[in-house]
């Protein structure tokens, strides 16, 4: 894993054979940044990915055993408990253009894989009986309509 900061922003590359969530979750550990927003592309060589059955309150899991680009990466860290939480989303894409996508669990990079930081101040999740997630904390109810 290397990265440069760009004002305020951070450029991560992320090297082949790295796990891709927990480095990124090293990377907010190293650098003490407590919440951002995340974007990237790349390469895995495997991932797993979820589908959050909201009826039963848990993930359905499925293994990707082989390269696929990233075609799109973005999602955020927060804190939970006082420790960054990766929440990424993801849309892979097989050799043959078709696509897959979902809650990342996990991966491991390919050739790449680029992820650019935006960080910001403290964000919180707190756990939500109602969906069994652990969902953000936002202090401001917004008018309905
Ligand atoms: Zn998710």
């Amino acid at each position: 894993m290397r990265y440069s900061k760009k004002e305020n922003n951070y450029i991560l590359r992320l090297f082949k054979g790295e796990e891709l969530i927990s480095s990124l979750l090293r990377f907010c550990t190293d650098t003490n940044t407590p919440s951002a927003y995340v974007s990237g592309i790349g390469s895995v060589e495997s991932a797993v990915l979820g589908f959050y059955h909201l009826d039963k309150k848990e993930y359905r899991w499925k293994s990707f055993e082989y390269p696929m680009e990233i075609v799109s990466l973005t999602g955020n860290i927060t804190q939970v408990e006082s420790k960054p939480f990766a929440h990424i989303h993801t849309v892979l894409s097989d050799p043959e253009f078709e696509t897959f996508g979902g809650h990342m669990k996990s991966s491991i990079v390919g050739a790449t894989c680029e992820i650019f930081i935006f960080p910001m101040s403290t964000l919180v999740r707190d756990f939500n009986e109602e969906t069994g997630l652990m969902l953000l904390s936002c202090e401001n109810e917004a008018q309905s309509c």
